[in-house]
């Protein structure tokens, strides 16, 4: 089932570039000489999204449309989101004061007398909810590509029809990891002459404009060295195979031609079509709950997983199931989005997952400061945006 591919307006085939050697040129062969390809026939060298193949009937058998649209939706598993902090999460007094000391400790400016002697006014155990969706996508995009032709046959039409773009095997290294590939549709090849040096393999050397020679330097030209009383040759060019007062060309030679670069000086080109596969993350992220601790913290922080599903396809979190109703509307709307964004793209898979990050607040009160710090996350992370200590001179000490 292919799809025609629509012509873009193409970078290559208007536009001419003038070259070293004062030719105009153009800097892709003209689209006119290729091939035409069945499935492929308005492309050109600009690269062309090709949207997948709309699903068909076949795909879903007899199902009823709405049997259709759930056949396509992973089943729901045994969610169990834990809002009840497991002990070994909770953060005693204690524990909080000692990782408070630990991250003054290591703030080379700060007063560690503040956290050792301040009290206590209240403690409270919370948590944050840290949601992430992604949708694992694969694009397909096709254009006219070149290489120089080394030789031997090209997989041309008489080899048999070329796969449509979504026909053609390709698949990622794993899941969930973005990469790139990049494969020559089978049977789309031809060999045509070189655009660059018209099939002749060579070009003028831009440094000598193809004479092989430049005006020796060292003599203005003139073949005599410069200031000699006895008229003696110039040293620089008195070798010179193109006569007194030129000065051979190093680039070239002293030929007037150089290899041509875009056919490898074969003359020949291999035209075909390039298939290009990416493979895509798209991740999409809710946090709520996480009270005054930034969310670049609570992101970096080590949390519980709980909940995490993978599928084709994730319905958004029941709301019946997450304590922050938040939590399920951040979870329709970010799939919902995903959906947009691969509309041009086939969608492989989805995952998401709720992690939990306990946090512990602290009041506290030293001296007359009155101050909130957090305990964060499963490795005890310390957020104390406004400690009283934060000089060593103790120049805020109160
Ligand atoms: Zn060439
Ligand atoms: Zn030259
Ligand atoms: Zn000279």
């Amino acid at each position: 089932m292919s799809k025609k591919i629509r012509r873009g307006s193409s970078r290559y085939s208007s536009r001419r570039r003038k070259c070293e050697d004062g030719d105009l040129l153009p800097s892709a062969p003209p689209l006119e000489i290729l091939d035409t390809v069945v499935g492929y026939e308005d492309l050109s060298f600009d690269a062309v999204c090709v949207p997948p193949p709309e699903p068909c009937i076949g795909d879903f058998g007899m199902l009823d449309p709405e049997q259709q649209m759930l056949g396509t939706w992973a089943p729901y598993p045994e969610y169990s989101l834990r809002t009840i902090i497991p002990h070994s999460c909770q953060v005693s007094e204690a524990a909080a004061r000692s990782a408070l000391t630990a991250y003054v400790k290591n703030h080379c400016c700060w007063g560690v007398g503040a956290a050792r002697n301040m009290s206590v006014t209240s403690i409270r155990q919370n948590c944050a909810y840290h949601y992430i969706l992604q949708t694992f996508t694969e694009k397909r995009e096709a254009r006219w590509a070149w290489a120089p032709h080394v030789g031997g046959d090209a997989d041309g039409p008489d080899q048999g029809a070329a796969p449509s773009p979504w026909d053609l095997p390709a698949s990622p290294s794993k899941p969930f990891h973005s990469e790139v590939k990049v494969i020559e549709v089978p049977h789309t090849a031809s060999v045509k002459p070189c655009h660059r040096c018209r099939g002749t393999g060579t070009m003028a050397c831009p440094s000598c404009h193809g004479k092989g020679f430049t005006r020796c330097l060292a003599c203005q030209g003139e073949g005599w060295g410069l200031g000699s009383e006895s008229r003696e040759r110039c040293i620089v060019c008195g070798s010179s195979s193109h006569g007194h007062g030129r000065q051979d060309c190093n680039r070239c030679g002293a030929k007037g031609r150089v290899a041509c670069p875009v056919c490898d000086s074969y003359g020949q080109l291999k035209c075909f079509i390039q298939l290009t596969v990416s493979w895509k993350v798209n991740v999409g992220e809710y946090i709520t709950g996480g009270d005054e601790v930034p969310h670049d913290l609570l992101r970096q922080a080590d949390g519980q997983i709980g909940i995490e599903e993978t599928g084709i396809r994730v319905a958004p979190l029941p709301s019946d199931i997450v304590s922050d109703e938040t939590l399920a509307m951040a979870s329709a709307q970010l799939i919902s989005e995903h959906f947009q964004v691969s509309s041009n793209a086939l969608l492989l898979a989805q995952r998401h997952q709720v992690r939990v990050v306990p946090i512990t607040t602290l009041h506290y009160r030293w001296k007359n400061h009155d101050g909130t710090y957090f305990v964060y996350g499963l490795d005890k992370k310390v957020h104390a945006p406004d400690y009283p200590q934060t000089c060593c001179c103790g120049c805020i000490i109160l």
